[in-house]
């Protein structure tokens, strides 16, 4: 076993981030974002109308109009001068690259030269390639079946490591309230359809965390009670998506591994903190009822190093991927390999974990990227419940990534 590097600590992996940050326009947005809430949410609002108004800089400054004693005076002097001296079509192009230009660098296109390009890059720095068809839960069956087609699409053409949404293959109008077993069946189905597909076209697979109301404990009962089933109980390539931010997560990381000891095969989780927090904050309010994340950030950060030295301690059963951008999580889940990589990958997103991905395989640490695919053009409709998960995150106070910035 390799000794375990003294110099990989919280502070050196920063350093290592934030020396290999490009400036781009996105970080210029990120900033304002963080330090103006009412221009993030202007921002955001911009971003989802902007492929359905004819004019987005007419809508842009009216909201603008509207909210402008929220803003300093110089941001207020800065937008009157630039209404006053860009006319309207000049001003709707521009909008339109800025916000392609925000999201190009979240999003790698579902075409076979841009892929190949981008797995040509990360491949020359000894970097993995995990593929999300980009989309959410199906409102109907076409959009469901559609999302299979686009999984089975991307197994056959690019291969590797794919991401699955479950929520994505059954569409809301099957969903039945309340059905507990019935909707686990439909989804069983599902899984077992994506899981035929994998074998056949050699693909490793893992199901993505979603929402906790809805979703969660119904992927994770179906990913576990599948994979304990004969046919599927010797398939190594298989994983999920854990959420460190759920107070009931530590539970489901033991159960993961009971699974994998009674079924003699290992599984791989991905260790997540969790991209829904807002969202189940609201819906628990609304709803009365009892919040099941946890409600400082300190207890996701804790918990999630928690979960990683168990399953480092399991890891002849449990595949342990990382999937953080935090310097102080990275140092943390290093500290506890010793050097020893077996079975272990850390996991960054695409566009947003760049700096992280350099830093880490610049010191031979084995890192997988997460890449969103989307239609050529299609990207400012397809991506935007992703992008938007990634903007609140990442101008919120406590982000990581804006402290690197
Ligand atoms: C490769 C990869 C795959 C991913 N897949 C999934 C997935 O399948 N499902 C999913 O849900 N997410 C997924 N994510 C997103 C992930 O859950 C995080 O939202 C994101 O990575 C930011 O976390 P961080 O550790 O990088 O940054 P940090 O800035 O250190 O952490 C931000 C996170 O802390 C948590 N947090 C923030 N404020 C609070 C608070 N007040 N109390 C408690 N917790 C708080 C939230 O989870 C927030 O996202 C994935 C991320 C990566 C890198």
């Amino acid at each position: 076993m390799k000794t375990y590097p003294n110099t990989f600590s919280e502070n050196f992996i920063s350093t290592e981030i934030r020396t290999s940050r490009p400036k781009t326009l996105t970080t210029f947005f990120l900033r304002l974002g963080n330090q103006y809430p009412v221009l993030r949410s202007e921002f955001l609002k911009l971003i989802d109308s902007a492929s359905a108004v004819s004019s987005p800089s007419e809508y842009f400054y009216d909201s603008l109009r509207a909210l402008h004693q929220g803003l300093p005076i110089y941001l207020r002097l800065i937008f009157m001068a630039l209404e006053k001296l860009i006319p309207r079509h000049v001003a709707d192009v521009l909008i339109r690259y800025v916000i392609n230009n925000l999201l190009t660098p979240y999003f790698l296109l579902r075409d076979e030269n841009a892929f190949k390009k981008a797995m040509m890059r990360f491949q020359k720095n000894d970097t993995g390639i995990i593929l999300d068809v980009v989309g959410e839960e199906a409102l109907f069956l076409f959009e469901a079946e559609n999302f299979l087609k686009s999984y089975e699409h991307a197994m056959e053409m690019f291969g590797g490591k794919v991401a699955v949404k479950l929520s994505s293959l059954m569409p809301s109008s099957s969903f039945r309230l309340g059905n507990y077993k019935e909707n686990k069946c439909v989804l069983k189905k599902k899984f077992v359809h994506i899981l035929m597909l994998a074998q056949k076209n050699r693909v490793s697979v893992t199901l993505d965390a979603e929402e906790y109301f809805k979703w969660c404990l119904l992927i994770e009962d179906v990913f576990c009670e599948t994979l304990l089933e004969r046919e599927w109980s010797n398939i190594p390539d298989v994983g999920i998506a854990l959420q460190a931010y759920r107070r009931d997560s530590f539970e489901s990381a033991e159960r993961f591994l009971a699974v994998a000891k009674k079924r003699g095969c290992p599984i791989t989780v991905r260790v997540v903190k969790g991209a829904y927090w807002d969202t189940e904050k609201v819906i628990a309010d609304q709803s009365g009822w009892k919040y099941p994340l946890f409600e400082k950030k300190d207890e996701t950060d804790q918990n999630f190093d928690r979960i990683i030295s168990f399953f480092l301690q399991n890891r002849k059963y449990i595949h342990v991927s990382p999937a953080t951008h935090n310097p102080k999580n990275i140092a943390h889940a290093l500290k506890e390999t010793r050097g020893d990589y077996m079975n272990f990958e850390f996991q960054v997103l695409y566009g947003l974990g760049e700096s992280v991905r350099r830093a880490l395989s610049r010191n031979k640490i084995p890192v997988s990227v997460y890449c969103p695919l989307v239609r050529q053009g299609g990207s400012a409709t397809e991506g935007l419940a992703y992008l938007v998960r990634r903007i609140l995150e990442n101008t919120a106070g406590n982000s990581c990534l804006l402290k690197n910035l």
